[in-house]
């Protein structure tokens, strides 16, 4: 099978790439290939992260490798928490005090539309190919169900009335931001004269 680097050592979010390109690739983490710094994230934007993160692994290593930055953007917050998502409530990047800070913000608030972006980067023999991702929904105001990671608790997609905590793994998996992102991915290898 082809081999393929994500650079990233989120556990989760590697779980979920893993799935959605199943036998089709085995993508190796930065762990795998025995990195396990964090890359700043110094971007004003979540595609200026997302290269950052791609292009840094692939000037050490010289291997091709994708990169993904996500953020959540919620309308009433003018966006935020965007690019900071990880770190909203303070530098340690604490998911549960992010969602703290997300709801004391929008206590009393009617509109609760967001949406989560995902920008994945791909370096391939120097080259950088960009595909995105997104998903409406909206911001309940208490968190429920036990899956995923980050913000999923509080947050479901249009049409469903679950949170992406409360799915199962292969729904979140068929419909979220980074499975919109990761598709053009793999429909762009798929496609590609090799
Ligand atoms: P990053 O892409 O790792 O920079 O993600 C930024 C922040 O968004 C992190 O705090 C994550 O917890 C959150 N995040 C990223 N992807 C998801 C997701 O699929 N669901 C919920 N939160 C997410």
């Amino acid at each position: 099978m082809k081999k393929i680097i994500f650079a990233t050592n989120n556990v989760h979010k590697l779980k979920e790439v893993r799935q959605i390109f199943q036998d089709k690739y085995q993508v190796l983490s930065l762990k795998d290939i025995g990195f396990d710094e964090d890359i700043p994230e110094t971007g004003k934007t979540i595609q200026e992260n997302a290269s950052i993160k791609s292009w840094f692994i692939f000037n050490r290593f010289g291997l091709n490798c994708f990169s993904d930055d996500t953020g959540l953007e919620i309308d009433a917050l003018e966006g935020r928490p965007g690019v900071y998502s990880a770190r909203y409530a303070g530098e340690e990047g604490n998911p549960e005090k992010n969602i703290i800070k997300v709801l004391a913000e929008l206590q009393g608030v009617e509109n609760r539309t967001a949406r989560f972006k995902t920008v994945v980067s791909l370096i391939l023999d120097g080259i950088e190919y960009k595909f995105e991702g997104s998903v409406e929904g909206r911001i309940i105001t208490e968190k429920k169900g036990l899956r995923g990671f980050g913000y999923d608790p509080v947050f479901i997609p249009s049409g469903y009335d679950l949170t992406f905590a409360e799915m199962p793994e292969e729904l979140k998996n068929l419909i979220s931001h980074r499975a919109m992102a990761v598709q053009k991915l793999s429909s762009f290898f798929k496609h590609r004269k090799e």
